[in-house]
């Protein structure tokens, strides 16, 4: 498995969880795995205990051999290798600097890392049956293997899987650097690699990877749509039954009310004390109005178009004056949605809370001390919040779109049966209505509300599942 983040090492959203967590969950299936990584300078070696593998490693791009080393380490019996190079991932950020603007050698430098990696395949003689790349950062290895290794007596055999956990995201870079990439140009062909005059990453590795999935069924099928698909889909319809759906599994082991040890108290579906003792320590800590009986809606998200905040922010000072609820934010990501959501604890003091930045600890609390999670999301190709939050009790408020809508289940006024409230149009008044029916459930259906925690909190999407879809594609590649 090759992959620009995995979590703990290297994470800046749901990849990471997906590639911390399929590998361990398919080993346990009793497959052995091995997950390649870029070793970015934020990687913490000695906190996770990386060893000195293998240098140097000499890798062709364009016509030069340039250099790298790899080293070790372990997560859960699975072994981790991380690729050094000082000039490509010795810098602040894994995609972009503090000013947000993405790295103008992305294509080189991940390039650069996906044939890297297979290069230490061949150099560690080791013969994989399926060679797993993630969105654009590493499509690329679907390609490389067909064009340069069909012929390799270790990776000659190897089949593809592409996984894309977010299609918006395309990887779309100059053509000056498709000479390096090593592609040949009789593949700069608008069916694979070019998209008017530019490179298109990812759109060549739906067209070379031997099985192609997405995160969730539903997002499977919206991408398939002119309005869904971000310009791909007539590449990815012209895949057929070969681009499917894996709904992502969440890491229990982390994200478990009774076990976890970040947050203030736990909790189980039998006993809910601690809930109300992480809801109060919450209120504490972001400053809010200590009172059990408020409703706190959580969100923790990056802070970007797709994830609908604008919404929320078209939306949060109406519900916080029309309606008793309070709001706690955590994320970070664009300038604009940071000041908003960062200044408004000032302007609504005891109200809202919010803490701009990241932090494993926080995500934590909020899942834990909330009534509900709120993701407004435009498009999600899976979410994992909205599965963590069913597990804690706190039931999602989500729009039905994706992963969201596959994962939780529309509230039943009259049986009291569902799991979250859900909404369909993308715009502030749906989002206000439907805080508003979540909130008066919690104040006027107390019952139903306790059902619906226990139901949420009994839902399984533990990883199991997941990697035995993944399982099954793995073996339809090899039939391929
Ligand atoms: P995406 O991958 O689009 O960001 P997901 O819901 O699939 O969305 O995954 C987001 C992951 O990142 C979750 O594990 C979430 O808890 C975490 N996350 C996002 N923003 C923050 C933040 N500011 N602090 C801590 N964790 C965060």
């Amino acid at each position: 498995m090759i992959a620009s983040e995995c979590e703990p090492y290297a994470k800046s959203g749901g990849l990471a969880d997906v590639v911390g967590s399929l590998p361990v969950a398919l080993q346990e299936l009793g497959h052995r795995v091995i997950v390649i990584l870029p070793k970015y300078s934020a990687v913490d070696s000695i906190r996770y205990g990386l060893q000195p593998f293998m240098s140097p490693i000499g890798v062709w791009m364009g016509n030069a051999q340039e250099w790298c080393s790899a080293h070790s380490a372990h997560k859960q019996g699975v072994a981790v290798y991380f690729i050094e190079s000082k000039k490509y991932f010795d810098r602040w950020g894994y995609y972009h600097d503090p000013d947000m603007n993405d790295y103008l050698d992305n294509a080189r430098r991940f390039g650069f890392f996906t044939r890297a990696a297979l290069q230490l395949c061949r150099d560690m003689g080791f013969r994989p049956d399926i060679l797993h790349v993630h969105d654009w950062q590493t499509a690329l290895g679907a390609a490389y293997l067909k064009i340069w290794h069909w012929n390799d007596p270790l990776l000659g055999q190897a089949r593809s899987v592409l996984t894309i956990h977010n299609i918006a995201h395309q990887g779309v870079y100059d053509r000056a650097d498709y000479e390096y990439l090593g592609l040949q140009w009789g593949n700069f062909t608008s069916d694979k690699f070019e998209d008017h005059g530019k490179i298109n990453m990812l759109k060549g590795g739906i067209h070379y990877a031997d099985m192609v999935n997405t995160v969730s069924p539903s997002y499977a099928n919206e991408t398939r749509t002119p309005e869904g698909g971000s310009g791909l889909a007539p590449y990815l319809n012209a895949r057929g039954d070969d681009y499917i759906g894996i709904l992502n599994g969440a890491d229990y082991a982390i994200w478990n009310p009774e076990t976890d040890p970040l947050i203030p108290a736990n909790f189980s579906r039998a006993d809910l004390g601690g809930k109300a003792v992480c809801k109060r320590e919450l209120q504490k800590r972001f400053l809010l109005d200590v009172n059990p009986d408020v409703p706190v809606i959580g969100v923790v998200s990056r802070l970007a178009a797709q994830k609908g905040l604008d919404l929320l922010a078209a939306s949060i000072e109406a519900m916080v004056e029309d309606m008793s609820v309070q709001f706690v934010v955590l994320g970070s990501g664009e300038k604009g949605l940071s000041h908003y959501f960062g200044t408004l604890p000032a302007r609504y003091p005891g109200k809202i809370g919010s803490y701009i930045g990241y932090s494993e600890e926080l995500s934590h609390w909020i899942e834990a001390g909330s009534d509900f999670f709120l993701m407004p999301s435009l498009y999600e190709p899976c979410g994992l919040n909205q599965i963590y939050s069913l597990r804690y009790g706190t039931l999602p408020i989500v729009r039905a779109t994706g992963g969201l809508d596959d994962t939780v289940q529309q509230y039943d006024e009259r049986k009291g049966t569902g799991t979250g409230f859900k909404f369909i149009q993308p715009n502030a008044s749906a989002l206000y209505n439907t805080v508003g029916w979540a909130v008066s459930t919690y104040f006027d259906r107390k019952a139903h509300l306790l059902k619906m925690m226990r139901a949420a909190m009994a839902k399984d999407y533990s990883w199991n599942q997941s990697a035995r879809q993944y399982e099954r594609m793995y073996l339809r590649a090899r039939s391929l």
